[in-house]
């Protein structure tokens, strides 16, 4: 009996030995894959003693998946160093607001501004920009251009060196004009440093705003956290901007931009162009800081929630990567008519935070009959069609006096389906794993 005893004891510390290896090269796996993507040593370290004491040894010994325990542990823990707790503020259609940015030269502030500013302008604000950079020659033509090309007023001067002078008098002739979005570019670039955040607090001074925006570069690397909070000291910094996610970089710095200025992440800019400008979503984020790819969940979630006999034809759709506006119109039907597949779209990026907001269900809906509409009155060659010109102002006129719609809700439509097919395209040449395959998460 003694012996028996004694090697059930043997085998359950060796049990609980393995485990903890199991769970120290997990952990130390998925800390190289975090400082591969910038996330600052310090953050990685707490992490990892985080996730020590919250995952528990027992639960993993009896956990089918232990891999999967640990980074489910790792992955909402990363959610949490992304969420400071408190939402930013949001500017309201109709009320005067003042936004300004801040952040290095290069980190993409006024490439930013107009992105914003177009952003919210295809919601219905008023939104203009202030070049209060005087400092770098040819920013204001830079503003200049894109405000132009966007359609938005724009206020700057070549002569005068004062930025503080410009912001306060651009300011003030936007609100005389009824902008309620007034948004502030600023210098990213001084002979001092210190002179630099001295601007910074004068702007910001003279200007008041209700909201001051650091941007900053997804590849900045370990150097993120010192330079959000010298910014942070100046001026009230209350959202953070990430930019360049198009590139290599996974933008692991934003943990420290988040820790630093305990403000959250809003935006995430993904090229060159205008609209390439999303709203921020952690989960496809910490997917990627993870290297997990962005559909690893969603990949999951059909298998879970779409009946089997759909599967295979939705699968082979997305790894097609062709979205058509019938393929939207079904899905649409889908999400009304099934429930669970609204569950499924909804960890997409663009479909939780822009189509279906949480809170918003009974919006939403009415948003997607309306969609359905219109789409009611669209041939079958402009339904099946992957050419976005195809859509002309002719046919778009059509297609509003169809469906009893104004032409701005037939342009909203597809500029929805627009988004969509990019978030699509993505999933080109997906391998399809089978139930069982499934990646860790
Ligand atoms: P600023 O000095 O902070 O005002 O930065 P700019 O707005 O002038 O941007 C610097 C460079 O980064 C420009 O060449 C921009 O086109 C580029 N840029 C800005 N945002 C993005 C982005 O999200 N993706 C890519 N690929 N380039 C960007
Ligand atoms: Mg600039």
């Amino acid at each position: 009996l003694g012996g028996s005893i004694s090697r059930a004891l043997a085998q359950m510390s060796n049990a609980t030995v393995i485990d903890e290896k199991v769970l120290n090269d997990c952990l130390n796996e998925i800390s190289r894959a975090l400082l591969q993507a910038d996330v600052q040593f310090k953050m990685v370290r707490d992490m990892q003693s985080n996730i020590k004491r919250i995952v528990n040894l027992e639960t993993l010994a009896a956990g089918t998946n232990k891999r999967r325990i640990i980074q489910q542990a790792v992955f909402s823990e990363l959610c949490n160093m992304l969420d400071p707790g408190k939402p930013s503020f949001t500017p309201k259609k109709g009320k005067p607001c003042v936004v300004m940015f801040v952040g290095l030269q290069g980190s993409g502030k006024t490439t930013t501004c107009t992105k914003y500013a177009y952003y919210h302008q295809r919601k219905g604000f008023k939104p203009a920009l202030v070049c209060a950079d005087t400092f770098r020659a040819g920013a204001f033509d830079q503003l200049k251009q894109n405000a132009t090309k966007a359609k938005i007023p724009f206020y700057g001067s070549y002569m005068e060196s004062d930025p503080v002078k410009i912001a306060v008098e651009g300011v003030e002739r936007f609100k005389k004009e009824n902008c309620d979005l007034i948004i502030v570019d600023t210098s990213g670039r001084h002979k001092q440093e210190a002179a630099l955040f001295e601007e910074m607090r004068q702007v910001s001074e003279a200007t008041k705003p209700d909201l001051v925006i650091f941007v900053m570069d997804s590849s900045i690397g370990q150097a993120a956290f010192d330079q959000a909070q010298a910014f942070k000291q100046s001026v009230s910094v209350g959202a953070v901007i990430v930019t360049k996610m198009d590139g290599h970089a996974k933008g692991g710095g934003s943990l420290s931009a988040v820790a630093a200025t305990k403000s959250p992440v809003i935006f995430i800019g993904t090229g060159e162009h205008i609209d390439e400008f999303e709203v921020f979503d952690v989960k496809p984020f910490v997917s990627r800081l993870l290297g997990l790819g962005d559909w690893s969940g969603f990949m999951d979630k059909i298998h879970e929630v779409v009946p089997t006999d759909q599967q295979p034809e939705l699968l082979q759709k997305l790894s097609e990567g062709t979205f058509t506006l019938r393929l939207m119109y079904e899905q649409f039907q889908n999400i009304l008519k099934m429930g669970p597949i609204g569950q499924v779209f909804s960890m997409l990026p663009g479909f939780s935070s822009e189509l279906m907001p949480q809170g918003h269900e009974k919006e939403s809906q009415a948003k997607i009959k309306r969609y359905m509409t219109m789409m009611d009155s669209m041939t079958d060659a402009e339904l099946d069609s992957t050419n976005p010109k195809l859509m002309t102002e002719t046919r778009i006129i059509r297609i509003a006096r169809g469906s009893g719609r104004p032409v701005r809700d037939v342009i909203d439509m597809l500029e929805e389906y627009k988004r969509l097919a990019k978030i699509w395209s993505k999933m080109k040449g997906l391998k399809i794993p089978k139930k069982g395959e499934m990646s860790a998460l």
